[in-house]
């Protein structure tokens, strides 16, 4: 039966679409055909740029054309594992293809049928040969496409049941609103949407490609600037409670810190006094590298808070950093009689509610927690501030949230938000463009520079020995893995799990080591940390856990597997776990791929220490969607813009400008309902007035 289907339809009623892989489809975010439609290709396949069997190289990602000249016997290796080989060639060679456990290919790989192949090239002992590749039978008269799109998956879905399901709504394109006028189409170069998207699932050729891209990442920035201008204008509308210094006392609380500030941390500091004190609500963002000492404004900024007779809240990314920063307050506020409390979804049910409990009836000051703070069962009695920190893990969504939560008698809170992750400035203004900045471009008296090497896996011993000499100083080390186990194990890269084991079972045999990863309970995880800060154990294997503002300053060894496979931003996280102390500290990048692009990458890290510089050279390689790693990151989702070439930002500018002083303007309508679209999916629909 044809069934209709509009943008608006379920999935489920697309044509081969049961129950799991409904289910499959919402775990990606896809409920709709019009969500299908907007589910663009994380990659391509380049199938059409055919290569000689005899110019591939070991290890390259390739696609062939062969004949099948001969197939062996399916052959059973142990019980649960067969084998079939078949040989191939082409004008320039032969070689073999692996198939394990898939018996039903020695019927498809039939002598004299020709495929088009392709995976990963393996030149080995006896040749050249891949396992599991793609085939597409060659058949006259029949082109198969140059680019074959690869889609995010999650189980059972398929890449063919994601096409097919995505081609089933590909007509749909035809119907979606057209957010840019013709004439501004003309003016920047753009397609239309409809063909734009076409293009994004079914691309032609290389031109058209990017020619879509640039056309869905340009509207969506343009809608994405009028939505935060919008967004902007709607908090200087709003009230706050006015946070002053009268009687506050805060001349002995900057005394009572353990250093004096240093004078970016004053002048941030200053920003925030002034801020708090107008009527409105604070936006700003203390932009500042790791370890610039970020925390202690945070503390000034609730110590001033909380003598004005206000509670606040502090938000961290994970419980580990949440636990930590709770310690800290509680150092720098509890001799003023300030009551911080932790709130994090890991507690014990009834010390939750008992928290809750103190912060509805204001008998806490200050509640620091995850996400959890945000949840609907928390109510506070009157907090007027909120800090978020480490904000490239949080999104814009998250924030409003917050501030409605402290949102009491028609007054919002005062907002202040901390990142380490500098942004480079062509970027802060999509990430932040609704926050004014203080930038602590300055670190705390008496650091030293990071040691910074690059080495194989084959220098391991240098570093174990190392590591072993910094422990006899009184020094604590880091191991990051890219993984936790080694199932998961792909190529080389190494597992958390499986070389905790190997190092405490040898190298290391006798010193006490820690394992932490994502997949252990919060509680486990906040012993694990504990057990190091208090060095209890001197060595921490772990995955990216720890990436986000941990604070052990006798930790001066940060040795990081596998660092090709992580983002220079990332990297630049990593060692900002050492070098907080006084002493010396090294960050030692294990290169464990063969990628010689990685090893120039790598040496930018070894060669800067300026998070800024890092930023600016990781965007420029990867582009701004693997700058902010996935799209979990909790901004807003901006799908395109990732895909986008960054020069695009401030072409936009002329045309946000024009919109928004010219808002009356018939032209620009379809723009500012696609903000406001935005904003309502955005926010829960809570900003848009
Ligand atoms: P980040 O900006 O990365 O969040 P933290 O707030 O964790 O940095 O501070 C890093 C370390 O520097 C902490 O141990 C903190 O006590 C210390 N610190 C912060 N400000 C100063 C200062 N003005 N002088 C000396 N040490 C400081
Ligand atoms: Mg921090």
């Amino acid at each position: 039966m044809a069934r209709s289907v509009g943008e608006s339809t379920p999935i489920s009623n697309v044509k081969g679409i049961g129950e799991a892989r409904y289910a499959a489809f919402a775990r990606l975010g896809i409920e709709t055909a019009g969500d299908l439609l907007a589910f663009y290709p994380r990659a391509y396949e380049e199938r059409g740029r055919i290569v000689r069997i005899s110019d591939t190289v070991d290890g390259e990602i390739c696609a062939l054309e062969i004949t099948v000249r001969d197939t062996s016997a399916v052959k059973q290796l142990r019980s649960g594992l067969n084998v079939f080989r078949s040989i191939v060639e082409d004008e320039s060679r032969s070689m073999e293809l692996v198939f394990f456990n898939m018996p039903f290919m020695a019927k498809t790989l039939a002598k004299g049928r020709k495929f088009r192949v392709y995976g990963r090239m393996r030149i080995g002992q006896y040749g050249r040969e891949m396992t599991s590749p793609k085939l597409e039978p060659i058949v006259q008269g029949v082109d198969l496409p140059y680019y074959v799109p690869v889609y995010r998956l999650s189980p059972p879905l398929t890449q063919r049941v994601v096409s097919a399901a995505v081609r089933s709504v590909l007509y749909l394109a035809d119907g979606l609103t057209e957010i840019l006028d013709e004439e501004t189409r003309r003016e920047y170069g753009l397609i239309t949407r409809a063909e734009a998207v076409r293009i994004m699932h079914d691309p032609k050729d290389e031109e058209s490609l990017r020619q879509a891209k640039r056309t869905l990442a340009f509207t969506e920035l343009a809608v994405f600037r009028v939505a935060l201008a919008s967004m902007r204008t709607n908090v200087e509308r709003e009230s706050a409670n006015p946070i002053g210094l009268k009687n506050a006392g805060s001349k002995r609380f900057f005394e009572s810190l353990p250093f004096e500030l240093t004078n970016t941390q004053k002048r941030a500091v200053k920003d925030i006094f002034a801020d708090m004190a107008k009527p409105h609500p604070m936006a700003r963002l203390v932009q500042g590298d790791v370890g610039s000492g970020k925390t202690a404004v945070a503390a000034s900024a609730i110590y001033l808070c909380v003598k004005n007779g206000f509670q606040a809240c502090m938000m961290a990314p994970t419980e580990i950093l949440a636990a930590q920063h709770k310690k800290t307050l509680d150092k720098f506020l509890a001799p003023f009689g300030i009551v911080t409390e932790l709130l994090v979804s890991g507690m014990p049910a009834a010390e939750k509610r008992r928290v809750r409990q103190g912060l509805a009836d204001g008998s806490i000051d200050v509640a620091v927690g995850t996400h959890a703070l945000i949840t609907d069962k928390t109510e506070f009695y009157n907090c007027a501030l909120a800090v978020v920190d480490e904000q490239h893990r949080f999104g814009v969504k998250q924030r409003k949230l917050l501030l409605d939560k402290s949102e009491r008698d028609g007054k919002r809170a005062h907002m202040l938000v901390m990142s380490a992750t500098p942004i480079p400035r062509s970027l802060s203004l999509i990430i932040f463009g609704d926050l004014d900045v203080s930038i602590l471009d300055e670190l705390p008296p008496g650091r030293q520079r990071i040691e910074t090497r690059v080495v194989t896996r084959f220098e391991a011993c240098d570093v174990y020995s190392l590591i072993r000499d910094e422990l006899a100083l009184g020094g604590r080390a880091y191991i990051v893995c890219p993984l936790i186990e080694s199932e998961e194990e792909e190529g080389s890269r190494r597992a958390a799990e499986g070389y905790f084991e190997e190092l405490k079972n040898g190298e290391f045999k006798g010193i006490p080591m820690g394992l932490l990863h994502g997949k252990m309970k919060p509680t486990e995880k906040a012993a694990v940390m504990a057990d190091f800060a208090r060095g209890d154990t001197k060595i921490l294997v772990s995955t990216t856990v720890i990436e986000v503002g941990v604070d052990v300053p006798e930790a001066t060894v940060m040795v990081i597997e596998n660092a090709e496979s992580f983002g220079l931003s990332q990297l630049h996280q990593l060692r900002g776990r050492i070098g907080r102390g006084s002493r010396k500290s090294y960050c030692i990048l294990v290169h464990g791929g063969d990628n010689p692009m990685s090893g120039e990458r790598l040496a930018i890290m070894r060669d800067t220490s300026d998070g800024f510089k890092v930023a600016e050279a990781d965007l420029e390689r990867r582009g701004p969607g693997d700058f902010f790693g996935n799209r979990q990151s909790g901004e807003f989702s901006l799908a395109c813009t990732t895909l986008a070439d960054i020069s695009l930002i401030p072409e936009t500018e002329k045309l946000v400008k024009g919109a928004l002083s010219d808002r009356d303007n018939e032209k620009y309508k379809p723009l500012f309902d696609a903000a406001k679209i935005f904003l309502e999916r955005n926010s829960d629909g809570k900003t848009v007035n």
